[in-house]
């Protein structure tokens, strides 16, 4: 079985290498598949170029390019069983978050199904009667789809769907930990009647696979989810052929909690802001900020909660919580970890993998609460991407929002107090591209995603998810052209 897709057929890598994957709880393997590299992302490039140039898709009906995205809504329903257990296995996540995820996936195909033909353009009033003067969006041309393995088929979704809305051809080059779902997703797009070589898939690692696409000029765009080294990296290159970037980068989220706010609901989300999905989440509220006066009381009884979710694989009903998706980022995980208590933190439970021999063979590690940190603290600052919690506090509003304001990052961040105006205040003074009040975690396809400072560039869903992926021409028609005598010669 051929796992590259180029030009409508179904390829074996070039090279001829194989990779295996394997379940990140138990170290299963659930399959060995091609492991493309820089030859066939030349070819995809070359066979998305075509389509884009000389193919029917960048001209198709909007409403046309719609309903397809719509046909392929429905096929992720009829498939929603298959696709949850691939991404289970693939990642080591519960069954139930993957269904969620398949869920969200369609939502999102729907949503641009749905808003692909909507503004087609404006016309604009220049004053000269003469002249008809309108402002179109077109396609942005061949775009470089580059996605990680947290939220597999998700991160795919929020690209795919606003980039064919657009009428864009595309390469799209998944996390090499986790392929499934995406090779699951083109397999639909085939179904639905996606023009050959209009999308483009090649498995294999970033640095042979996916690096061409940010250095091939006939490249338009490159949309980059991942971490922030490998964006800044992305971004440097793609600067020698003036690409459009997109990046959706890490982050390091705040969630905030004062001493007003609901306190059953707030502990209750301050352990699902950081250890759903073991913390592997960009918007993980892995940064409590919690009003000094109830400091004790609150992690005292977030610990207490902490220490008691039960982890397991992706098919046992009563885990709560899964594996890291390697051994190289749970050893990461265990340095960062190691590096906060050197730093001071205190560790208050955790910091080591479970002793339950059932789940020897899987990359757990048991959430973990880390106490009295400080934002100068580089466990503060520095992205985890684990089931990591690092506590502050804080002692007035001002204090807080200047403490969680304090990062690098500017992805997600979360406030709670029943106190409206303050929770109003709040959320306009932090840096972050989502807020959330007495929340935490939900998203919707039409509301915008992304970051400010270094978490990113551009953004996700919503109307700008879709202009991401748009060129805005300006058309001037002179309908009374006379000549205009600038010149007396
Ligand atoms: P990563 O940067 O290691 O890899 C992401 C993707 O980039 C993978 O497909 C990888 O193969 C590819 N890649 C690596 N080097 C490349 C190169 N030189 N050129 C082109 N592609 C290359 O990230 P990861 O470990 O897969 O994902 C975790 C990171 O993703 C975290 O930092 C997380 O915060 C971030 N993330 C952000 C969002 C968001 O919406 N902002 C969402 C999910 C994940």
């Amino acid at each position: 079985m051929a796992e590259i897709y180029i030009d409508g057929r179904w390829e074996a890598a070039r090279a001829g290498a194989r990779r295996e994957i394997r379940c990140p709880a138990d170290g299963t393997l659930v399959a060995e598949i091609d492991e493309g590299g820089a030859e066939d992302t030349d070819a995809a490039v070359a066979a998305a170029h075509r389509a884009f140039h000389s193919g029917p898709w960048p001209t198709t009906g909007a409403v046309e390019r719609g309903a397809l995205l719509l046909r392929v809504a429905d096929l992720l329903e009829r498939d929603k069983d298959l696709i949850a257990r691939a991404e289970s296995l693939d990642t080591g996540k519960r069954l139930v978050e993957s269904e969620y995820d398949v869920d969200d996936v369609a939502a999102v195909f729907r949503h641009y199904g749905r808003v692909a033909a909507e503004e087609a353009g404006r016309v604009v009033d220049t004053g000269n009667p003469d002249v008809v003067s309108r402002v179109v969006s077109e396609p942005i041309g061949v775009c470089g789809l580059v996605t990680p393995w947290n939220y597999p088929l998700l991160q795919v979704s929020w690209k795919v769907a606003p980039c064919l809305a657009a009428g864009n051809t595309f390469v799209l080059k998944p996390s090499e930990l986790s392929p499934h779902t995406a090779i699951h997703l083109m397999k639909l797009l085939e179904e639905a009647g996606l023009p050959a070589g209009v999308g483009n898939l090649v498995v294999g690692a970033g640095a042979s696979a996916g690096a061409p696409l940010s250095e091939d000029p006939r490249v338009d765009l490159i949309s980059f989810t991942g971490g922030l080294a490998t964006g800044r990296h992305i971004m440097a290159t793609a600067a020698a052929t003036v690409k459009k970037v997109a990046l959706e980068l890490g982050g390091k989220n705040p969630n905030l909690v004062f001493a007003d706010a609901d306190r059953d609901a707030a502990l209750d989300f301050a352990l699902t802001a950081v250890f759903l999905h073991s913390g592997q989440v960009c918007s993980a509220g892995a940064r409590l900020l919690v009003e000094e006066s109830i400091h004790d009381e609150f992690v005292d009884a977030l610990v207490d909660r902490a220490r008691r979710i039960r982890l397991g694989g992706p098919f046992d009903e009563k885990a709560e919580s899964g594996a890291l998706i390697s051994q190289a980022h749970l050893d990461k995980v265990e340095a960062y970890i190691a590096r906060g208590i050197a730093e001071g933190a205190v560790l208050r439970c955790g910091g080591t993998r479970p002793d339950d021999p059932a789940l020897a063979g899987g990359y757990f590690l048991l959430p973990t609460v880390l106490d009295g940190c400080r934002s100068d603290m580089s466990v503060v600052q520095d992205e985890s991407f684990g089931p990591v919690l690092t506590v502050e506090t804080f002692t007035t509003e001002d204090d807080a929002v200047r403490i969680a304001n304090d990062s690098i990052y500017g992805l997600a961040g979360a406030v709670w107090t029943q106190d409206a105006g303050r929770a109003e205040r709040v959320a306009a003074r932090l840096r972050m591209g989502t807020v959330w009040i007495n929340d935490y975690h939900p998203y919707v396809p039409q509301a915008e995603w992304g970051g400010y400072k270094q978490s990113g560039i551009g953004r996700e869903l919503g109307r700008a998810g879709l202009d991401e992926y748009r060129e805005t021409k300006h058309i001037w028609h002179n309908i009374r052209p006379r000549v205009q005598g600038w010149f007396s010669g």
